[in-house]
């Protein structure tokens, strides 16, 4: 392999010459220790290189749970995007694996063929999912077989999501009853699949309560509808070339589609092994941070043992990465990390569980107090020495959990009364416990946020909850804190706590609802992004997060008045192809209705040859996705296969699925295939706050799915069509909403132009249409739409024509490019596993 060996670089004019700061692994823990490092100057230190192996900016890990819910998207869970890295002058190799460290001549290898040099190191390479020795785990090909996940990083998730919701997957065993094995069960329980636990502890959570809670956890689990077993192992991985179920040790075997397994960590330490660093169960460090016998290497986070300790949560790291920060930049260097006390608690709707320290007493002289209401499922225990708490666990009411771990963390002393501790019987009730807690204790154990940052951001003037949130970041881990933030906010406050005007801004950067945006754009005459920056924002600042949702709203209100600027858009929508995990593209041309001809067939097949496109495959909008395609290689692609875009990118209308109605199925009433080609046609590129899928069939059986898309329209008896708007069928399930039943094709035309505009002009950016249409309400709706309640109907459908009127193929940019960059690439694309041909 060639190695590029890279310059030292970055040296201030005329200052003292930066040290070269190398961070190994791009995690929570590295991205955090960086992020204190930079808040105590480290920029005016260091030249930053950070190497991570996957092919991302900085996630919260923590959040994967409430991804694989479906709580929340995969989207919003960054913590660090790659543009952080740029603005902060750090240079991320995203995707690069580290594989060894020469310490001696202080240079780094990386599987990209790059050795690099630094003068301080940080190793936070994290853990690893690990898989407990079973027969049948690896195809002889030595991966881990097809349906059976680990659950760490978001392609995990990603993947396992995507298992869940294929039709015939149906049941899953989760291997590992403990807090990320319940989360993953209740996951994926969310996708309707049928999930099974199987534990080899005697009870549930084993390491964080005792078999009495674990008793009562497993009814609340239970009563979920997921099964467990508990004191049982599996041995064995069942299936061929994919998952059929699993054997366990002693018992009959369990039949499933997918396994996933969360049988505990290992840390990432092959690299600090290979280099001859001191590792034992992980990298040993002092109190420093510094690994043992070593100068200019650090380590943090998960891949750390501290004094024999190694911890899988996120509080001890934050604590790590403040004093690592301190010593790295000379700040502090008195600065000792002398370990950490750790809660959990677990992240799984309608299941509260908290607990820390022990779950039962060591000595006879520990007080035990333990309440059990198992019928409600509550269960509460107590373990006090010395008149100190040294361990609770709280089931089912978690309500003097702040008050619990404030007594835990702080060793304070305890009430006489001992069920105080449990109960608000003359103890002190939750606003005094907040007034109580003391300015050190920790708030958000997730982000290391004190009830003393919180109580200094209201002083500092962050008057509302969400203020304090964002300058703080209490809150923005698992958000489990959020009411206990909320009520610090709103003590601090006294009463003065104002209501976060932000929370009904359109897009964050201009302080203006939906509706006094778009009446601020029309009156001052504003046709482009940055026009509206200077004119609307406080400051004229130009806001990243805001400038999608900008660009969208001035092309539907402007359509071919609006002044397109390419910094506006997000990738996908700047090439006008949708990008993959690799870094290569999908290119989907146009198959309005899901129908073709053999010469575009042969068309698509003849490029797909010439190009190499590595997969072939059909979406689940009836067309073909040629995936695989790099960047540079876009225009070529769109000019040999000559045909218009066919929309799978961006925030616009996309498909219009059909059945092959009346023509050929004996049950069809209505034309789904020619009604589905003219809506496609009329309404093609029409951009909108979120992607739009609709669907025509042509009979009630609803082989289209038309029930579940944004909007669905069925043919019904008597040759009407019934329109149906507000479905949904991904991470969340919807059966669209009736809004009206028409006579006539064209009618149905007509409303599903009329509401598409509606939802342009009233949704708040990002809003799908199954949260809009029952936020709005689909009487008003139906009011609005189709009886003209309001007399906004004829300017609604001309709003809508001069949209359709200024329709380009966006493809058309291939013969010239907008920028001389358009069509470059700037990431180094990572090599993906060839998807099987089947
Ligand atoms: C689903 C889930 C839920 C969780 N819930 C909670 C919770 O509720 N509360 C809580 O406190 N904690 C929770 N955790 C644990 C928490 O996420 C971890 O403690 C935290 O992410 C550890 O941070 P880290 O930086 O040490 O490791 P990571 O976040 O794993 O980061 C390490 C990074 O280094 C990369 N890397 C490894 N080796 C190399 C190499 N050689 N070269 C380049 N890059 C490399 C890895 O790919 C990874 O991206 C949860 C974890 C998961 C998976
Ligand atoms: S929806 Fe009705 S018309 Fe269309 S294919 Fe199915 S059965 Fe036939």
């Amino acid at each position: 392999m060639t190695s590029v060996l890279e310059r030292p670089q970055g040296r201030h004019s005329g200052a003292a010459p930066r040290r070269r700061l190398l961070v190994v692994g791009n995690g929570m823990a590295g991205a955090r220790a960086v992020e204190e490092i930079l808040a105590r100057g480290g920029a005016e230190q260091f030249t930053i290189t950070m190497f991570g192996d996957e092919p991302y900016g900085n996630y919260n890990r923590i959040m994967l749970s409430h991804v694989l819910s479906g709580e929340e998207s995969d989207a919003d869970i960054f913590l660090n995007s790659l543009p952080w890295y740029r603005e902060n002058g750090i240079t991320l190799h995203a995707g690069v694996r580290v594989d060894r460290i020469d310490k001696f001549t202080k240079h780094v290898f990386s599987n990209d063929g790059r050795v690099t040099p630094y003068d301080t190191l940080i190793i936070a390479t994290g853990s690893r999912s690990h898989m407990p020795p079973m027969d049948g785990l690896y195809t002889p090909g030595g991966s881990v077989k097809h349906g059976v996940f680990g659950f760490r990083t978001i392609d995990d998730t990603r993947r396992m999501v995507q298992h869940a919701q294929q039709e015939h997957h149906r049941r899953a065993v989760v291997i590992g009853g403990g807090l990320l094995g319940l989360e993953a069960a209740y996951g994926l329980k969310s996708h309707g699949i049928d999930v099974e636990v199987v534990h080899s502890g005697g009870h549930l959570m084993n390491a964080q309560m005792g078999p009495d809670g674990g008793a009562v956890l497993r009814r609340s689990v239970e009563a979920l509808g997921i099964r467990v077993h508990t004191s049982s192992r599996t041995t064995a991985v069942l299936g061929r070339d994919m998952v059929s179920g699993v054997s366990l040790r002693d018992q009959e075997d369990i039949a499933c589609d997918m396994v996933v397994v969360a049988a505990g960590i290992r840390p990432n330490v092959d690299v600090a092994v290979l280099s001859g660093l001191p590792v034992e169960r992980a990298i040993v460090v002092d109190d420093r941070l510094r690994v043992q016998d070593e100068d200019d290497i650090y380590a943090v986070g998960e891949c750390v043992q501290h004094r024999g300790e190694v911890y899988g949560l996120v509080a001890p790291l934050w604590e790590q990465a403040m004093v690592l920060a301190n010593h790295v930049t000379g700040v502090d260097t008195s600065s000792a990390y002398l370990g950490s006390r750790t809660a959990t608690k677990l992240k799984v709707a309608g299941v509260d569980v908290a607990s820390m320290g022990l779950h039962g007493p060591e000595f006879d002289t520990d007080e035990h107090i333990v309440f059990s209401e198992p019928s409600r499922g509550i269960f509460k225990s107590i373990v006090v020495r010395d008149n100190k708490m040294v361990g609770a666990t709280l089931l089912g009411d978690s309500r003097k959990v702040a008050y619990l771990t404030q007594a835990y963390d702080r060793g304070l002393p305890l009430p006489d009364e001992r069920i105080a501790l449990m109960f608000d019987v003359g103890g002190p009730g939750e606003a005094v416990g907040v007034a109580e807690l003391d300015d050190g204790a920790q708030v958000c154990n997730c982000n290391g946020v004190s009830k003393g940052a919180l109580v200094a951001a209201v002083k500092g003037g962050c008057s509302t909850v969400s203020g304090a949130m964002d300058a703080t970041r209490a809150g923005k881990g698992c958000g489990s804190c959020k009411l206990l933030v909320r009520q610090v906010v709103e003590w601090a406050a006294d009463g003065a706590v104002e209501e976060d005007p932000a929370a009904s801004y359109y897009v964050p950067g201009i302080p203006l609802d939906k509706p006094a945006l778009m009446a601020a754009i029309r009156k001052q005459g504003l046709r482009s992004v940055s026009q509206v920056f200077t004119a609307l924002a406080p400051g004229s600042a130009e806001d990243a997060k805001s400038k999608m949702g900008l660009a969208s709203l001035l092309k539907m209100m402007l359509a071919d008045r609006y002044i397109d600027e390419r910094d506006a858009r997000f990738i996908n929508d700047r090439v006008h192809a949708n990008i993959q995990r690799d870094g290569t593209f999908s290119v989907v041309p146009q198959m309005k209705g899901g129908v073709t001809s053999v010469q575009q067939l042969r068309r698509i097949a003849d490029v797909a040859e010439k190009h190499n496109v590595p997969l072939i495959k059909l979406t689940g909008g009836q067309r073909i996705d040629l995936l695989g395609i790099p960047k540079e290689d876009l225009p070529q692609v769109w000019a040999d296969l000559d045909m218009p875009s066919g929309y799978a990118y961006g925030k616009s209308f996309r498909t219009v699925k059909t059945c092959v109605g009346k023509d050929f199925c004996r049950y069809g009433t209505g034309d789904s295939t020619k009604l589905g080609i003219e809506i496609e046609s009329r309404f093609q590129g029409i951009e909108s706050p979120a992607k739009l899928k609709l669907a025509v069939s042509g009979c009630p059986r609803n082989c289209a799915e038309s029930l579940v898309k944004d909007v669905g329209v069925v043919a019904v008896e008597g040759g009407r069509w019934e329109l149906y708007v507000g479905g949904a069928a991904g991470a969340h399930i919807r059966k669209g909403d009736l809004l009206a039943t028409v006579d006539d094709p064209d009618e149905v035309k007509v409303l599903t132009g009329r509401f598409m505009q509606y939802y342009r002009e009233q949704a708040n950016w990002l809003e799908r249409t199954y949260s809009f249409v029952p936020r709005v309400g689909i009487e008003h709706l139906r009011a609005v739409i189709v009886e003209d309640s309001e007399g906004v109907a004829a300017q609604l459908d001309a709003a809508m024509q001069a949209s359709v009127d200024s329709y380009a193929d966006p493809w058309s940019e291939r013969d010239d490019p907008l920028t001389p960059g358009q069509f470059r690439t700037s990431l180094p694309l990572t090599v993906l596993p060839q998807v099987p041909v089947r």
